[in-house]
């Protein structure tokens, strides 16, 4: 056992994009403060973050059908869509201030311009996307949508997609070029680039195997050294719990009464991709089509253009699959071992609720290649087994609890779990995800540190100048903010990569 043993303002548990994202927030408004990370992997982003483990969209709304859902008087919910878009517009401004500042580089190397466009076919999701489209296109945040139903149009957008196509049956889409493809992974490793040349001490493989409160007030983390070996002692004034799906287990550790009675659904992803150039160059959009009958949410099948590390690839899928793991490099204890007298009958309820969840899971899991081309062909009809391969992405750790809507309620949001004195906070659950780390951290930061927030509110309107602001009150911000943050970020134009 070694004796090590360090005193910190702030501990941050995990190095994903959600870490780095509240670090560089702190850093930027409290630079004094001493910040550490405790980190189980070698490197930062390996997890959900990394590029290979995501399907990289920046979630705005413009491309996702079920952020709208349709009412039983027949008009269109968009209130879903407009808080994804402002979610994403307030990332694009602070990731703007870090490139305007020089603490981040070349936004090329993790954010670049790609269409993002909505696919139907049937008479009903025909229907359905001509009124979602209705209602997105007079609002401002997604003015310069367009729509076709035009067969010839479509094959203009989606070359790819239209090739030997039945076109007898109605199809329609919508496209946007505001639309982008997010490298979470290079912008997590820029970020604690940034966060090291600032002090702020980097501990990889070091897991934190427990938490508590000392007599003192503050928070204690027992951490594994597991190159060196041995156990170390850290204290903090504050903790953030940013391990992703290993989130849970340690909220549930810290023993905080917010934490109790919550549960975890593990649901993993897996993709097909496609690195033929002579297919890749054929294709330029995230296509999202509507997700299969009893299927999750977070697996609405789309077809996604991506640029990773200067390499054009198609990505298909999710495909959700069950593992018990709460991580990609988790156990297989993880789902048991989060199962506590507290949850129980939440959890029960959860199973019971939730069987044919279970089975759809399930289903998906035993698919083999050829059923998986079936689902790929309803977006590329000629696409060849042989062009595509599969790819395991990260692990999504859905939040049970009990909500108004009844006892083990199945959520698919992100939650922040923040003790009463605001001394630690753990950020649960996965979607929209990466897309809205910078609004999820400022909440963490207005939950957790109240008292600073006046002190601190011009230097974050520095940064984001709409913060604040419901941004849909303010058409004449909404605009200058696109304008700004598409040039600062060089997503202002269709990017034509060269292969
Ligand atoms: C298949 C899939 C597709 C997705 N697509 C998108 C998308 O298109 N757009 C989008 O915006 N979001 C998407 N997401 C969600 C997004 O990836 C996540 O919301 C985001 O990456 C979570 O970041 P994080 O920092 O919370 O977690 P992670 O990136 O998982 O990081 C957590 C880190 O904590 C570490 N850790 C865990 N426990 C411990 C411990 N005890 N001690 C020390 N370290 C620990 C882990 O090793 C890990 O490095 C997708 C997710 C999946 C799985």
């Amino acid at each position: 056992m070694s004796d090590r043993q360090t005193n910190a303002d702030v501990i941050l548990i995990g190095a994903g994009i959600m870490s780095a994202t509240l670090g560089s927030l702190l850093k930027e408004l409290v630079p004094d403060w001493k910040i550490t990370v405790f980190e189980s992997l070698a490197s930062a982003g390996e997890e959900s973050s990394n590029e290979w483990n995501n399907a990289g969209t920046g979630h705005s709304s413009l491309c996702e059908l079920n952020y709208t859902v349709e009412k039983p008087d027949g008009t269109m919910d968009i209130n879903k869509a407009i808080k994804v878009n402002e979610e994403f517009q307030v990332s694009k401004q602070f990731w703007s201030y870090l490139v305007n500042s020089n603490l981040i580089r070349n936004p090329r190397d993790f954010i670049v311009p790609v269409p993002h466009m909505s696919f139907v076919q049937g008479e009903k999701d025909v229907t359905f996307l001509k009124k979602r489209f209705e209602a997105l296109s007079r609002n401002p945040l997604f003015a310069g949508m367009e729509y076709s139903d035009d067969p010839a149009k479509l094959a203009e957008w989606i070359p790819l997609m239209m090739k030997d196509r039945d076109v007898n049956k109605p199809i329609a889409a919508t496209r946007s070029t505001a639309g982008t493809d997010v490298n979470f992974g290079a912008l997590t490793r820029m970020l604690f680039n940034h966060l090291k040349s600032k002090n702020v001490e980097l501990k990889y493989k070091h897991h934190v195997e427990d938490l508590k409160r000392t007599s003192g007030g503050l928070w204690e983390v027992k951490v594994k050294d597991l190159a060196g070996g041995g156990t170390e002692r850290h204290t903090a004034k504050f903790v953030f719990i940013g391990g992703g799906g290993g989130s849970l287990h340690l909220l549930q550790k810290s023993g905080i009464p917010e934490g109790k009675g919550i549960g975890g659904f593990p649901v993993s992803g897996l993709f097909m991709v496609c690195q033929k150039p002579e297919i890749v160059s054929k294709h330029h959009a995230k296509v999202y089509g509507q997700a299969p009958v009893g299927a999750p949410p977070m697996s609405v099948p789309h077809l996604d253009t991506r640029l990773i590390e200067g390499k054009e690839s198609l990505l298909f899928g999710p495909f959700a699959g069950f593992s018990p793991k709460f991580l990609k490099t988790g156990s297989m204890m993880d789902l048991i071992t989060s199962v506590k007298p507290h949850n129980l009958f939440t959890m029960l309820a959860a199973g019971v609720k939730n069987a044919s969840l279970t089975t759809y899971l399930i289903k998906q899991v035993m698919l083999s290649k050829e059923q998986r081309m079936q689902e790929l062909r309803q977006f590329i009809p000629d696409a060849n087994s042989e062009d595509w391969d599969l790819l395991v992405a990260g692990q999504r750790v859905q939040i049970i609890k009990d909500t108004a809507a009844g006892k083990g309620t199945l959520q698919f949001g992100t939650e922040v779990i923040s003790a009463g004195d605001g001394s630690i906070a753990a950020l649960l659950g996965a979607s929209p995800g990466a897309s809205t780390a910078v609004s999820v951290m400022l909440e963490v930061m207005e939950r957790c540190f109240p008292q600073h927030m006046k002190e601190w509110e011009p230097k974050i309107k520095e940064m984001i100048p709409s913060y604040g602001v419901k941004l849909l009150e303010h058409p004449e911000l909404i605009r200058e903010i696109q304008t700004t943050t598409s040039r600062t970020l060089g997503i202002s134009g269709e990017l034509h990569l060269v292969q």
